[in-house]
């Protein structure tokens, strides 16, 4: 399955800066067939879950949440970057190799004690991913599992997710 989906990906080298190889998710998109498959595929994962609301992560993770949110019937949240959302949010800022990012989430999304799936394109470090599930707990809900199109298991991301359930369908 692995090798079928890694054919909607492209390498686009120097992106975005020097020295990243960066995988471009754009073949998948314009292809409707295997998008269709992928989002078939992660559905199955989530399935058995009993997850309250998909959490996409800005820009690519909103793609693969809005799909599987309409697919499954559960509602999708957006975790966004600073200044996007509005009315009162609450915010998580994190260490990028260089600097640091923040991301928000509008503050009445959640209720307590919901089970949230954290989705997005790709996991590299782990380090959004972990934000916005800092988000989730801060909030009071729970992070129930995270779920990606792509996992770099070189980058060893999972180690720093806090959940049992990582699930990823294309793995370099
Ligand atoms: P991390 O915080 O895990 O290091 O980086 C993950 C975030 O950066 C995700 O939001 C993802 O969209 C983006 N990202 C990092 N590397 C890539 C890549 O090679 N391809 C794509 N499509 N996104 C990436």
């Amino acid at each position: 399955m692995s090798d079928d989906f890694s054919s909607c990906l492209r390498d686009i080298p120097d992106f975005p800066s020097p020295g990243i190889i960066f995988k471009d998710i754009s073949p998948l998109l314009a292809n409707p067939q295997k998008f269709t498959e992928v989002i078939d595929a992660m559905a199955k994962i989530i399935e058995d879950q009993s997850i309250d609301f998909l959490l996409g992560i800005d820009s690519r993770g909103f793609i693969f949440a809005s799909a599987l949110a309409q697919k499954l019937k559960i509602g999708m949240v957006m975790a966004r970057k600073p200044g996007k959302l509005p009315g009162e949010v609450v915010s998580q800022s994190y260490d990028l190799e260089y600097g640091s990012a923040t991301l928000e989430i509008q503050k009445d999304a959640f209720e307590a004690g919901d089970r949230i799936l954290v989705i997005d394109d790709v996991l590299a470090t782990g380090g959004t991913a972990r934000a916005a599930s800092d988000l989730v707990e801060k909030m009071g809900a729970h992070t129930a599992g995270y779920l990606f199109f792509v996992e770099l298991e070189f980058l060893n991301g999972r180690q720093v997710l806090n959940a049992d359930s990582v699930n990823s369908l294309v793995k370099f």
